[in-house]
């Protein structure tokens, strides 16, 4: 996997407190009820590590949760034992959740993914199954069915299977199709961090804060981040944000685990 690093934290603005307090502001000036939820995910975990442990700290720091996409096929015993030791320092932050299998692209043409067209039905069940036993036997009770495609993407047959298995919701990014079947929810990110497309600094920025802006607007903001992706200007920011956010009354911070159990009380 490259893990390159996106334009805009090559360039960081000055002037960030005033720029995200701005964006929140007038977001919130449009959005009806005047507030919003608002989640964090971090993608590719299993791998413990300094940039792991970094941005681990940062959320410990703010108190604010985050939903963590942990990959199967690259977690073992040691691995999950350093993971644990933040679970159990604040067990309320955290949501362990399930991406992929072994992050692996298995498309030939088009756009990569791990659990898309080109798999067959007992592939991918074998493979969602694997994985969920693999989590649930490291994590046990810490571990929450909840289902990150890698690359956000997957089939329509997946998201049948995700609800067939019991799995509580899927998480993909925003406008993805296909739909999911009713009965599983969709925890779409809105805002991308790290895995920016944007070739100049400027446009990245210019971009990110249209997106939260758009995210806030809408009441229901979900952010994803890849750590491996952050430089020291990427973690500047994600600080800045995150005491920023963890001030607010407007704004309720929640995980996936928590998001669960709001859907269960509103259906
Ligand atoms: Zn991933």
């Amino acid at each position: 996997m490259s893990h390159s690093i996106s334009s805009l934290w090559l360039s960081p603005p000055k002037d960030l407190v005033s720029r995200v307090t701005r964006c929140i502001d007038s977001a919130l000036d449009e959005n009806e009820k005047r507030e919003g939820i608002v989640f964090f995910r971090a993608d590719d975990v299993a791998v413990p590590g300094k940039g792991f442990s970094r941005l681990m700290e940062l959320f410990i720091r703010h108190r604010t949760p985050l939903s963590l996409g942990v990959v199967p096929a690259w977690l073992s015993g040691p691995r999950w034992k350093v993971l644990k030791g933040f679970e159990r320092r604040d067990s309320g932050l955290w949501c362990w959740h399930q991406h992929g299998w072994r992050h692996q692209n298995h498309e030939i043409t088009g756009k990569k993914q791990e659990f898309g067209p080109v798999r067959t039905e007992s592939q991918i069940k074998r493979d969602l199954i694997r994985g969920r036993r693999r989590l649930e036997a490291q994590m046990e009770s810490d571990f929450c069915p909840v289902f990150t495609p890698p690359w956000n993407r997957c089939g329509l047959s997946t998201l049948i299977l995700l609800r067939e298995l019991g799995y509580h919701a899927v998480s993909r990014s925003t406008g993805s199709q296909p739909s999911t079947p009713i009965e599983l929810p969709d925890f779409q990110v809105n805002v991308d961090l790290h895995t920016r497309k944007e070739q100049r600094p400027l446009a990245g920025w210019d971009g990110l804060f249209e997106d939260l802006k758009r995210a806030l607007m809408s009441g229901f903001c979900g952010i994803m981040i890849h750590h491996q992706r952050m430089n020291q200007a990427a973690f500047t920011f994600l600080d800045v944000l995150l005491e920023i956010f963890s001030r607010r009354i407007d704004l309720s911070l929640v995980h996936f685990g928590d998001l669960v159990r709001l859907q269960a009380r509103q259906s």
